[in-house]
């Protein structure tokens, strides 16, 4: 897959009809239930930025976002419009239905404490990591354990597969007021660690704001 002819799949949602808008600042976490239907915008705001993201079935938190699914299920390693978010069950838990970004990572996971000093150096083992931002999430609700961290999608990275098969941390191809749009098709529980990684230059090396929007699916109640 080249990005080079990648032609942007823009929404015609206008925020002022949100229902939710919320900024999730570089480091921080989110973790939100959407409904069927409703439709979830996560926008890279300075552009450069990684979203790791996880989903959950809200009915059966244990069928967790499988990346493997998805990557088999449509026959492609990366992410974009189109893609369908598959559980480990098979279940359809989200599609893809807009974005102006053009490829997403769900093979490079998230970062750990552990994964930092493999990568970088022991020096970095106590600096904040994706895991655990999700650990602190999901410390929230008595439905989740650590068994319930899996392979996530990381929105706006860039981790090209090199012709030798492996995996290679490349600058980011996101820019300022890219998007991903994604429409529910379950009752989806959300998990996101907005990157705080100082030392990888999927985000430049500067972790930036993401925003977060909801519109409930049209025609629906007015339930967030
Ligand atoms: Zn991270």
């Amino acid at each position: 897959m080249t990005i080079a002819t990648f032609i942007p799949v823009t929404s015609k949602l206008d925020p002022k009809d949100a229902v939710y808008d919320h900024m999730i600042l570089a480091g921080e976490g989110w973790l939100h239930d959407l409904l069927p239907g409703q439709v979830l915008r996560i926008v890279d705001m300075e552009g450069n930025q990684a979203v790791d993201t996880l989903f959950y079935s809200t009915e059966d938190p244990s069928d967790h976002y499988s990346a493997i699914r998805t990557i088999t299920g449509q026959e492609n390693l990366y992410l974009t419009a189109g893609s369908v978010l598959l559980a480990e069950s098979g279940r359809g838990l989200l599609q893809i239905t807009a974005d102006t970004c053009g490829r997403h990572d769900t093979i490079g996971g998230a970062c750990s404490a552990q994964s930092n000093t493999v990568r970088y150096s022991h020096d970095t083992l106590p600096m904040h990591n994706c895991r655990d931002t999700f650990m602190l999430m999901l410390s929230g609700r008595s439905e989740f354990t650590k068994r319930d961290l899996a392979p996530n999608v990381n929105f706006f990275m860039n981790v090209p597969v090199t012709p030798e098969g492996k995996l290679a941390f490349a600058d980011g191809i996101s820019g300022p007021g890219r998007y991903v749009e994604l429409t529910s098709l379950a009752s989806v529980t959300v998990l996101i660690s907005n990157c705080p990684q100082l030392n990888n230059p999927c985000n430049a090396y500067n972790p930036t704001p993401a925003r977060v929007l909801i519109w409930n699916k049209e025609g629906g109640d007015s339930h967030v």
